[in-house]
């Protein structure tokens, strides 16, 4: 089935259209400089959710993924100070010690949350050469020009500059701050390299002065790295689209003569107290955080689950709690169904399975794919067969169905009551009968064990 993916740019749910069948895939990854909090996280978490869909599809995947670990400045456009030199100096460590400490939490929380590990991870830090070499392209091709604070992207020579955020040439404020470099020929160029002040940590040579990439350059440089000229997907949260999406669009057409990115995706924020959850507003949760007041990553995983990505999802603990709930309902349902003996017509299972994957197709639509999920285990006897199809969903859910899988077991109601009959069978000293329905609980699987005054245990073979 043809996965179909809301393009941000055209508005439009577009068929993602991957060569060879194997979708490059690209998603902006985290600014290592601060613990991210459960908002950052739902963004990786739709990152993985898309990935999950292009596999549960069919499509292979060839995925990479940013570390922005220099330039990215404490406002998204070229403003402020850069975010990693702000850590560095309050926590008293080099900036390649901030990165790394808060990149290892922050890949553990990812791992909590059974998110996959894209192919390619790439520190901005490590592909210095490669950007300077995409800038140095940029310029070549007439899109770039050297000031004497470093080297800016002129807007004015890419037409649709503005498209994907939807704004003309004269609403384009972002980087519109003209006192850091009056040499600056339209407001909204931006930076791609940045001449370092002389207090400045990272710094490194380059043909146009000691300095640092600007943030935006990081992305088109590692997708063209690791994806080449073609990428089917780009997601990225959903602030991401006015500026930095929008200049990563600008340099890949400056340095390739095309565009490269086929669809542009963007998830809708985290809420909370009536806000985007954000650090800069104070109210944030971690997930090592609700780890301590007794949540875990799959409870979260399941409360992520329940909203579309491209709804802004509120985060409440009212909310937190009914997915704890429905996670031990869950796994409830599940064993029970591990030891169902009933069997469930195939067409039955098929057609759970197509809506499954339909809703999956259509944009990734997570609540929908879950509610048949509950359909299927609500609303049959036990079955090994509903068992087996709620693992199969679980490749793309991720709810490591298949590990509570082996927590305690639950003797089935049938079993019980057969078990009930053999015990009055030998209170009546009626021991054929009594023989009979033990062979009868064997060939279902389970044994009993005798024990004193006529009581029995079930044992599952
Ligand atoms: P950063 O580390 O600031 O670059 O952010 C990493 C990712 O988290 C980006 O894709 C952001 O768009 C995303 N993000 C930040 N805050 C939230 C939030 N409250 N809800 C969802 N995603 C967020
Ligand atoms: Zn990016």
């Amino acid at each position: 089935m043809e996965l179909k993916i809301f393009n941000s740019l055209t508005k439009q749910k577009q068929t993602v259209k991957p060569i060879n069948n194997t979708v490059n895939y690209y998603f902006c990854g985290p600014t290592v400089y601060w613990f991210q909090h459960i908002g950052n996280m739902r963004a990786f978490f739709v990152m993985d959710c898309v990935r999950r869909a292009v596999k549960y599809l069919g499509y292979n995947i060839n995925h990479a993924m940013n570390i922005t670990d220099v330039g990215h400045m404490t406002s998204d456009e070229d403003t402020g100070e850069d975010k990693m030199e702000v850590a560095a100096r309050r926590e008293h460590k080099s900036p390649e010690e901030i990165a790394k400490y808060y990149w290892d939490i922050c890949f553990n929380d990812m791992k909590d949350l059974n998110i996959e590990t894209p192919e390619h991870i790439c520190p901005a830090t490590s592909v210095i050469d490669d950007i300077i070499k995409f800038i140095q392209d940029i310029i070549d091709n007439g899109y770039g020009y050297i000031t004497k604070n470093g080297v800016y992207f002129d807007t004015s020579k890419f037409k649709d500059y503005g498209k994907l955020g939807g704004m003309n040439q004269n609403e384009k404020k972002f980087g519109a701050r003209i006192e850091i470099d009056e040499e600056k020929k339209n407001p909204a160029d931006f930076v791609l390299w940045v001449v370092a002040k002389d207090n400045h940590i990272q710094r490194w040579n380059s043909p146009w002065g000691v300095g640092y990439p600007g943030w935006h350059i990081e992305c088109s440089t590692i997708g063209n790295k690791f994806l080449g000229e073609h990428i089917d997907l780009h997601g990225g949260g959903i602030e991401h689209k006015t500026v930095h999406h929008e200049n990563e669009i600008a340099q890949n057409y400056a340095k390739c003569g095309h565009n490269v990115v086929d669809i542009w995706f963007h998830l809708e924020h985290l809420m909370f107290d009536g806000g985007k959850m954000s650090k800069s507003k104070g109210s944030i949760y971690t997930l090592a955080s609700l780890k301590e007041k007794g949540y875990s990553p799959m409870e979260l995983r399941l409360f992520y689950l329940s909203a579309h990505y491209s709804k802004p999802q509120n985060f409440t603990f009212e909310a937190l709690n009914n997915s704890k709930e429905s996670y031990a309902n869950l796994k409830r349902l599940l064993l029970k169904h591990k030891i169902g003996i009933n069997k469930i017509e195939k067409s039955k299972i098929e057609d759970y399975k197509k809506q499954f994957t339909e809703y999956i197709a259509d944009d990734v639509n997570t609540p929908l794919a879950l509610s048949v999920m509950w359909d299927a285990l609500k609303n049959n006897p036990d079955s090994i067969d509903i068992y087996n199809l709620i693992l199969d969903f679980d490749k793309f859910l991720g709810l490591k169905l298949n590990e509570i899988s082996d927590e305690k077991i639950i003797i089935p109601d049938e079993i019980i009551k057969i078990a009930e009959n053999r015990k009055n069978a030998r209170i009546n000293k009626d021991y054929k009968t009594s023989d009979l329905l033990r062979d009868e609980i064997s060939i279902l699987g389970y044994s009993i064990v005798d024990k004193p005054n006529n009581e029995y245990e079930i044992i599952k073979k």
